[in-house]
C-alpha cells in the first residue's frame, strides 16, 4: 500500500506561511502584494480557477484585482489592459487565463506582460532563467510537484526520473526542476518508443499527458514515488487524474490522488511567485 501525498493539506500548510510572510512584510514595508487575474469569454473551468485564485488571494491577505472581459474582446484592448497593470504599482502579478478566444494572440500577451510581473513564468525571460537555474519565480505547476516530494521527504538527488509529458507549462519544466534537484531525468511523449519499459524504470514517475487512467500498475516499479498531473474530466463530471490508481496504488510506495495531489499546489505556488514579486520590487 502506498502512502498518500496530501496536497491539500501540504498546500493549506504552505499558504499559512505565506501569510505569515505577507502579514510580516506588509508590516515592514507598507507594500501588500497584488495580483491581477484575466479572463477574456465564458469558458467555465477558468471562470472557476479565476474564482480560487481570488479566494487564494484573500486568504494569504493579498490584494487582488479580475477583469472579465467579453469574448470579443480585441488584442488591442486586451494589450491596453495589460500595459495599464504593467504601470500599476499596486500589482505585483498579472495572470492571463489561458486558452484564450481563437483570435487573441496568446504568445503577444505572454511577451507584452512585464517579466518582472510575470507570476505565472511563461514569458521567455523567465523560461531562460530557469532552464539556467538561476530563477526567483516558479513553474507554478512543476514547483507544487517539487514541493509536495520535499515536504513528503522524496530525495530527488541521484534518483532516476522520469517525466511524461514535454508541454511548456509542465512537462519541459518538470524535467528541469528535477533536473536542478539532481536527478536523473528522461523526458518522454507521444513520440517515445517502449513507453512502459521507460515508466517501469523510474524512481519518481511523473505524469503529465492529459489522458485518464493512462498509466497502468505494469507501467510501475514496485516502490515507485507516483506523481499524477493529470485532470481528466470523466463522463459522469467526475474528476480523474493520468495515473490508474487502482492498479497502481498497491505497487507505489508514494502516489498523488486526483483531486486533492498537485491540483492544490499550482495556485499555492502562484501565491508564492506573487509574494517574490513583491519582495523584489522594493529591492
Ligand atoms: P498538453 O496537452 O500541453 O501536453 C501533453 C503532453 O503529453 C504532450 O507533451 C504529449 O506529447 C504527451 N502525450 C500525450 N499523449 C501521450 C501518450 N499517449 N504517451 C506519451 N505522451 C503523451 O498538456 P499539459 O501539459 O498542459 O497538461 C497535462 C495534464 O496535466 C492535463 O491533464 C492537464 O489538465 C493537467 N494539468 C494540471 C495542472 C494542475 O494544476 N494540477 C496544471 C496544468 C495541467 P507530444 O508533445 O508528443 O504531443
Amino acid at each position: 500500500m502506498a502512502t498518500l501525498i496530501n496536497g491539500k493539506e501540504i498546500s493549506a500548510t504552505i499558504r499559512n506561511e505565506i501569510k505569515a510572510e505577507t502579514e510580516d512584510f506588509v508590516k515592514k514595508t507598507g507594500v501588500r502584494p497584488g495580483l491581477a487575474v484575466i479572463i477574456v469569454g465564458e469558458d467555465p473551468a477558468s471562470q472557476v480557477y479565476v474564482r480560487n485564485k481570488k479566494r487564494a488571494c484573500d486568504e494569504v491577505g493579498f490584494y487582488s484585482e479580475s477583469y472579465e472581459l467579453p469574448a470579443e474582446t480585441t488584442q488591442e484592448e486586451l494589450n491596453a489592459l495589460v500595459d495599464k497593470l504593467n504601470k500599476n504599482d499596486k500589482i505585483h502579478g498579472i495572470l492571463c487565463q489561458l486558452p484564450l478566444p481563437k483570435h487573441l494572440n496568446e504568445n503577444e500577451v505572454i511577451m507584452r506582460i512585464n517579466p518582472a510581473k510575470d507570476v505565472d513564468a511563461f514569458h521567455p525571460q523567465n523560461v531562460g532563467n530557469i532552464m539556467i537555474g538561476d530563477y526567483s519565480f516558479l513553474p507554478c505547476t512543476p514547483a507544487g510537484v517539487m514541493a509536495l516530494l520535499e515536504r513528503s521527504g522524496i530525495e530527488v538527488n541521484g534518483k532516476k526520473c522520469v517525466v511524461v509529458g514535454r508541454s511548456n507549462i509542465v512537462g519541459k519544466p518538470q524535467a528541469m526542476l528535477l533536473l536542478h534537484a539532481n536527478g536523473t531525468v528522461t523526458i518522454c511523449h507521444s513520440r517515445t518508443k517502449n513507453l512502459a519499459e521507460e515508466c517501469r524504470a523510474a524512481d519518481i514517475l511523473v505524469v503529465a499527458i492529459g489522458k485518464a487512467d493512462f498509466i497502468t500498475g505494469d507501467m510501475v516499479k514496485d516502490g515507485a514515488v507516483v506523481i499524477d498531473v493529470g485532470m481528466n474530466r470523466r463522463a459522469d463530471g467526475k474528476l480523474t487524474g493520468d495515473v490508474d490508481f487502482a492498479s497502481v496504488e498497491p505497487k507505489a510506495s508514494y502516489i498523488t490522488p486526483v483531486p486533492g495531489g498537485v491540483g492544490p499546489m499550482t495556485i499555492t505556488m502562484l501565491m508564492q511567485n506573487t509574494l517574490t514579486s513583491a519582495k523584489n520590487s522594493v529591492k
